[in-house]
């Protein structure tokens, strides 16, 4: 027989095998709707038909046999159905809502929870990755049945893995053995964990796989009679006894027997425990009696007596275990347990929806901190509630503090829950924080305080220009550590800035104390704050107070303290109205400020700021003496202005002005951004002046042609330095070619 003619023979009929699974679930799963389920095949056959199976064989088949897992598992009947729909999503043109109207959110949910995971991708096979990613599916899947689903589909796969391509089997094999087995057994799922270890060990160690393979086909008709003779003696003997009891024996899995060899180096004959006995009774009284009986007929190994039933295993495992030395000298392990523990080890959490709780035989020790706190929390809760509410509600939590995304090479990253690319950014590094220009999620341009979720894949824009970060995201970051890091740089980086706003912050603090800056400047006050609060220079102080090193609040207070305890208080509290008087008389110079410009030789005057060049406090400024209108205020550098200034009949109609201290309004000005004509380009000028809070009064864009737009912005700044930031900032945004404030050439 050629090869092909064996795969054309092995051809699967979708129909016959459905009818199986119905008998199937007629016999173990009662009570279900057969009709609902039928309906879900029904769906899938038609979803699917064209598609094949690398064997061949319709592509329905697959889903057929998922299903056929999954009531293996005990699983309930939504979750049959979701198996049997759980690649229409992924691989049709059938939605999340079409699967809703016909079987219900929950069947939805679950099939789009499966998509999902189908579609991370596992490219980064560092071991420090793995468990990141394991934890990560866990997170994503929310419902338990995603994951059991999940690992039905996979074990299927694993299963006719024979078709694949030899690259394809090596690398899912690696996936399952890395991923999904370990997954299984933490779900406390034996059954599925050693099927999906063995069918891996074959494509990943071929030669290693058929070397344990050959040698126990070798052994096999030896080792089937020693286990059928120890049987029957262990059984007459336990009836001797009158336990009821029902002994299984088996060899042990292909992986468990290759994993001995290599961390002992052994050849199999220096396996000696190759094969494992089970007694299952119904309490556990008896469990300890059979242990006992046991004992009695063999002579126990030292040192390998277990007993999981006081205390479980993380993943709900109990039984006691113990290896003994037979009549013919050939060691091997016993385990006892009750039916319920024998469940609970074949199948995991899966066996708590099929056998319902007993009498706190798997009730788990208080205090027990471990990766099934979840589980038992709800399965304690759902004792009196019927079996089949069971997986509605049990939703995984185990993760919820915390978020895993991707970065674009594959890297899992681990995030705290609510994190944002601020938090991604700085957790790579932090030069890729501190040169961060944009933030990507799964393609698509996000706000840095975009919140994360799991299996996100999050690609963060950097730029040698950057302007560094911005203080707002101190309050968008999630993490300390993020925190910390633009902290550090704001301390190093910004100390001329930070002295300024330092300065600024301190001022406000010491107005509500009814104080000025004049006040802690004066050496007598300061000198000692200084030495307290270990700064060298008042500049090094106002520095970190702009950093966040050090409160205002609490500099001011130490001031106003210091102020107090002063002998002369009352000297000191004349310089406060010493410099008040001063600024008065400056003020009288040059008269009042008008919106905050001081007309020289004018008081009170009519002052407006032009419309051609919205100057802003900081520009260098001239006045226009306006007919009726007051002074209009251009900056000096307006093309307008310049106008003005070349017409004879507008000489002596200049006059002098400035910007008066302590600015604190904003002042509307208009930038101008000349850029390719792209879509989502409005989209990110949003989102650059969205990040730096800037008061946005209007945004507009057009197209002019040529594949160019010209996007306008109206906003409120401070200063011309907070407009040349956000500038700066416009001007790194990909496609834009210039950023120019309006009354510029
Ligand atoms: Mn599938």
């Amino acid at each position: 027989m050629d090869k092909q003619e064996e795969k054309t023979n092995q051809l699967l009929n979708p129909d016959e095998m459905f009818d199986a699974l119905i008998t199937k679930i007629k016999e173990t799963c009662p009570g279900m709707d057969l009709g609902r389920i039928r309906a879900a095949y029904d769906m899938a056959r038609l979803a699917h038909s064209g598609q094949l199976r690398k064997d061949g064989s319709p592509y329905v088949t697959h889903c057929v046999a998922a299903a056929d897992i999954t009531v293996d598992m005990g699983l309930d009947e939504d979750s049959i159905v979701s198996a049997l729909l759980h690649d229409v999503i992924e691989d049709t043109n059938l939605t999340h809502d079409d699967i809703a109207r016909q079987f219900g959110e929950a069947v939805a949910d679950i099939v789009e929870g499966v998509t999902k995971l189908t579609r991370v991708q596992y490219t980064s096979k560092e071991d420090e990755q793995m468990e990141n990613l394991r934890k990560m599916l866990m997170a994503m899947a929310k419902d338990i049945r995603v994951i059991l689903i999940k690992i039905a589909d996979r074990l299927h796969n694993m299963r006719t893995m024979a078709y694949q391509s030899a690259d394809k089997q090596r690398s899912k094999s690696l996936e399952t053995m890395e991923i999904y087995a370990p997954i299984a057994h933490r779900l406390g799922m034996q059954r599925a964990k050693w099927e999906l270890e063995d069918l891996s060990l074959q494509y990943l160690d071929p030669a290693g796989y058929k070397e344990i393979t050959t040698s126990l086909e070798a052994k096999m008709g030896d080792l089937e009679r020693f286990m059928a003779s120890m049987k029957e003696k262990i059984q007459t003997r336990l009836d001797a006894e009158g336990v009821k009891a029902t002994i299984y024996c088996r060899i042990k899995h292909v992986y468990s027997i290759y994993r001995k060899m290599y961390a002992q180096k052994l050849d199999i004959n220096g396996i000696f425990d190759l094969c494992a006995f089970r007694v299952i009774v119904d309490t556990i009284p008896d469990c300890y009696n059979v242990l006992g009986i046991i004992h009695d007929m063999f002579k126990p190994v030292p040192g390998r007596f277990k007993d999981y039933i006081s205390t479980p295993k993380p993943n709900m495992y109990q039984s006691v275990h113990t290896t003994v030395i037979g009549s013919e000298g050939i060691p091997f392990e016993v385990q006892i347990r009750t039916w319920e523990m024998h469940y609970t080890a074949e199948y995991g959490i899966a066996a708590h929806w099929k056998y319902k709780m007993g009498s706190g035989a798997t009730a788990v020790r208080e205090g027990d901190e471990d990766k099934f706190a979840w589980v038992r929390r709800l399965l304690e809760s759902q004792q009196e509630s019927d079996a089949q509410d069971f997986f509605h509600n049990l939703k995984i939590d185990m993760f919820a503090d915390e978020v895993f995304v991707f970065s674009p090479k594959g890297d899992v990253i681990n995030l705290p829950a609510g994190a944002t690319p601020i938090d991604f950014a700085y957790s790579i590094h932090s030069d890729v924080g501190n040169h961060m220009v944009g933030a990507r999620v799964n393609g698509r341009i996000v706000t840095y305080d975009h919140v994360l979720q799991n299996g996100d894949i999050v690609e963060i824009r950097t730029s040698k220009n950057a302007p560094g970060p911005s203080r707002d995201w101190l309050n968008v970051a999630k993490s300390g550590s993020a925190r910390t890091k633009i902290k550090q740089w704001y301390k190093k980086e910004r100390r001329e800035e930070n002295v300024i706003r330092g300065r600024e912050m301190l001022e406000d603090e010491l107005k509500h104390n009814g104080l000025t800056l004049d006040d802690a400047q004066d050496e007598e006050t300061i000198a000692p704050i200084l030495k307290r609060l270990s700064f060298g220079t008042i500049e090094d102080l106002y520095a970190a107070i702009g950093y966040g090193g050090v409160t205002a609040t609490r500099v001011a207070n130490r001031i106003r303290d210091e102020l107090r305890t002063k002998p002369d208080r009352k000297t000191a509290l004349d310089k406060v109205s010493e410099a008040a008087e001063r600024r008065e008389n400056n003020a009288k110079k040059t008269g009042k400020p008008v919106h905050g410009i001081l007309v020289e030789g004018l008081s009170n005057c009519l002052v407006k700021f032009s419309r051609c060049c919205t100057p802003v406090p900081g520009d260098d400024i001239v006045g226009f003496i306006t007919r009726g209108q007051g002074v209009s205020i251009h900056r000096r550098d307006c093309t307008n202005c310049a106008q003005l200034m070349n017409q004879p009949e507008n000489q002596g109609r200049w006059v002098g002005v400035s910007w008066a201290e302590n600015i604190t309004d904003s002042y509307v000005t208009t930038v101008t951004i000349a850029s390719k004509d792209r879509s989502g380009l409005v989209m990110d000028i949003a989102t650059v002046l969205n990040s730096l809070n800037a008061k946005v009064r209007s945004l507009t864009s057009r197209d002019t042609g040529a594949g160019l737009a010209v996007s306008t912005i109206t906003l409120e700044v401070k200063s011309s330095g907070e407009l040349r930031y956000i500038m700066g900032r416009l001007a790194s945004i990909p496609g834009v070619s210039s950023v120019v404030r309006n009354g510029n050439k």
